[in-house]
């Protein structure tokens, strides 16, 4: 695996600016359909999570770098919004055909730069490709409304434009999806775009734009720029920008839907999430403790919809939770590129130590650590990653920390409830709305469920019910701000405004075919 692992590494830096001797590759951008190196003197670092070795630097662009990509968005819409759907849509479809064919690469990319297992970096691109290809079908998605005849000779008619240029910013835990969910949409819709990939894992979305360009998209329609907080804020503050798609926590989603919004932006900002499940005592307790292991663990736990909370129903917590243990404690820790390896690591050593002191907290506040995944044994030569295995607490309480805050990490805590209007309401209590999901045999107890619970996104017996794009990712409460949600059609309204025509036409100015003279009107 070590071996793997670095002649990807050779692959990564013959990818990327031939330009720098060094062994660590400067992260470029792309503004007007040139693919560059940044002027700047400030850098983050990207480390491979799994081995804390430093894979590349991705530079703070300067003010003038960020305006030059703002400019060329907005030059480029001038022309790009001319370009039938059609012929948009006719990109669209290439470029879905060249994810397709690229889905290995980018995966492997993913997997260098976040961590997360191939086989769940396949699943991130997959996810964003299917996104894409719904984006083909916008010229449909596109179309208005007409009622004829609304007064005397008068028709109105309606119609869906791109609102001008679009930016989106992105967090670390699907740099391929998260992406894809934004710019192809934007792009069909006629926009133009402005990407700030997060600067903790920029190379998957460098891969995304050199797809993109080399599917003849034109200059200046999709660019990318790079920092952290100073980019956030250009794009908030950019008189360029129209509207901005924001999908991370919940302090930046705030600062940016309250900044974006003051400066009369439209902003959707997709944030933070403590995921319940309900378990009722009539289920099949192996596989619903499988299902549990899997969608607590995957990824580390790493996902806005990881399902981090159980509320068991009626004492089923002493069936399920000594299997939801057992299965876990035999999942492996490990590097993504291993087959061998169930989980990867943690983002990033700080990451691990918020998580590790959440465990503690549990510990200290008194609910029941029943499986600890705090320093977990890991291949020899990946020491230095940050590593967090499966975590289970029991008998956790509403007031606890690691019931209030998002873990983030591979922990599942555990609630109980004496019946399901209970349960129901601790959840309705939780500051976050994101996902949730019900597990039982009763239709009645689904239906309750589906009816009363204030969460986005509902599983009955599908635990991370996560919408295909013909519908769109919903949320609740402090998981999002914005009224209009990401892709569906709800992503085609956010990228457009309508507008809406009144003609009239008055039969009596029909020029008659008998007329003889020069008409005159
Ligand atoms: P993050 O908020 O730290 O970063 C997201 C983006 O915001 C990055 O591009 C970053 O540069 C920028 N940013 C970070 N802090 C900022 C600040 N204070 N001011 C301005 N900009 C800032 O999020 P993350 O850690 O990369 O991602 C994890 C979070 O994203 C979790 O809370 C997770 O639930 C959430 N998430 C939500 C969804 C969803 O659809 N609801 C999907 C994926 C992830």
């Amino acid at each position: 695996t070590v071996l793997q692992s670095s002649r990807r590494v050779s692959s990564l830096r013959c990818a990327f600016s031939a330009s720098f001797a060094s062994s660590v590759k400067d992260v470029p951008m792309f503004i007007n359909g040139e693919k560059r190196v940044s002027s700047t003197t400030k850098f983050h670092e990207v480390h491979d999570p799994s081995t804390g070795r430093l894979i590349a630097r991705v530079p703070d662009c300067t003010q003038a770098e960020m305006t030059e990509a703002a400019n060329a968005a907005q030059a480029a819409f001038h022309t790009w919004r001319r370009v039938p759907p059609s012929e948009r849509a006719r990109l669209i479809l290439k470029y879905q055909a060249a994810i397709r064919d690229e889905t290995e690469n980018i995966a492997k990319i993913i997997t260098e730069e976040q961590g997360k297992t191939l086989a769940d970096a396949r699943g991130d691109v997959f996810r964003g490709l299917e996104v894409v290809e719904h984006a083909c079908s916008t010229p449909s998605l596109l179309m208005g409304e007409t009622l004829g005849s609304i007064a005397r000779d008068v028709d109105t008619y309606s119609f869906r434009e791109p609102l001008g240029v679009v930016a989106g910013i992105t967090p670390f835990n699907f740099p391929a999806m998260i992406a894809l969910w934004m710019f192809p949409l934007a792009a069909a819709c006629g926009n133009t775009f402005l990407l700030k990939p997060s600067e903790r894992v920029p190379l998957t979305a460098v891969k995304l734009m050199e797809i993109w360009h080399a599917c003849g998209a034109p200059a200046g329609v999709v660019n990318m720029i790079h920092g952290a907080h100073d980019a956030v804020n250009f794009i908030c503050d950019s008189p360029h920008v129209q509207a901005i798609s924001f999908v991370g926590g919940n302090t930046a989603g705030r600062h940016i839907y309250q900044r974006g919004t003051s400066n009369g932006k439209r902003v959707q900002s997709n944030m933070g999430a403590k995921n319940h499940c309900v378990i009722m005592p009539d289920v099949d307790y192996d596989s619903v403790a499988q299902t549990l292991v899997g969608a607590a663990f995957g990824a580390a736990g790493q996902r806005c919809m990881a399902l981090s909370t159980a509320v068991f129903v009626g004492g089923v917590e002493r069936e399920i939770l000594p299997r939801v243990a057992d299965i876990a404690a035999t999942k492996k820790v490990g590097p993504g590129f291993a087959e061998t390896s169930d989980l990867g690591p943690l983002i990033s050593p700080q990451a691990r130590k918020r998580v590790e002191g959440l465990i503690q907290s549990g510990v200290d506040e008194g609910a029941t650590l029943l499986l600890d995944g705090r320093n977990p044994t890991v291949p020899a030569g990946y020491e230095n990653g940050n590593w967090v295995g499966p975590t289970i607490f029991s008998n956790a309480k509403p007031h606890m920390k690691i019931y209030q805050e998002e873990i983030f990490g591979p922990v599942l805590v555990s609630l109980t409830a004496p019946n399901l209007d209970d349960a129901i309401s601790i959840i309705n209590r939780n500051k976050y709305g994101n996902g949730t999901a019900i597990f039982t045999r009763s239709g009645a107890a689904a239906r309750k469920f589906t009816n009363e619970i204030g969460a986005g996104q509902v599983g009955i017996n599908v635990p991370i019910p996560v919408p295909l794009p013909m519908f769109s990712f919903t949320g609740n409460r402090a998981s999002i701000m914005g009224d209009l949600n990401f892709y569906g059609k709800s992503g085609v309204h956010f990228y457009t405004q309508l507008k809406t025509v009144t003609s009239a036409w008055r039969e009596k100015d029909v020029i008659s075919a008998s007329t003889m003279v020069m008409p005159t009107y």
